[in-house]
């Protein structure tokens, strides 16, 4: 009697809610599982980090001691998309605080331009 091994020379979805592929930028395929449910079944592109030298440093309260970050202040910004939404969005937070706002694309590329205009006034 032989036995084998069954192969498979192609990529299996990690989950099966995905019934597409993965979008290029999302950072982390193999973490879809099953059992994601709701807001867990969302692609996530790479966290980027922007170190702001004017904010203060992340405070927290626990226990009633107040605790300040180990990270200097920062912008967090990274692109998500649910499964089922047509385009991505663009998280802008604050530190790991969850405080932030999510942009669609056309108003990241907004704010982009803004910013870029308001530096412009200045040098
Ligand atoms: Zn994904």
């Amino acid at each position: 009697m032989t036995t084998s091994v069954r192969t498979n020379s192609i990529q299996e979805p990690t989950a099966f809610w995905l019934t597409e592929p993965c979008p290029t930028w999302c950072d982390m395929p193999e973490m879809h599982r099953a059992e994601d449910v709701g807001e867990d079944r969302t692609h996530n592109g790479e966290l980027r980090r922007l170190v702001t030298t004017t904010m203060d440093v992340e405070r927290s309260e626990v226990d009633g001691r107040v605790c300040r970050g180990e990270r200097p202040p920062h912008l967090m910004l990274y692109l998500q998309q649910g499964y089922r939404e047509v385009e991505p969005r663009v998280w802008v937070g604050r530190d790991d605080t969850n405080q932030g706002v999510y942009l669609t694309l056309s108003e990241a590329e907004q704010l982009a331009a803004t910013l870029v205009d308001l530096v412009k006034d200045v040098r």
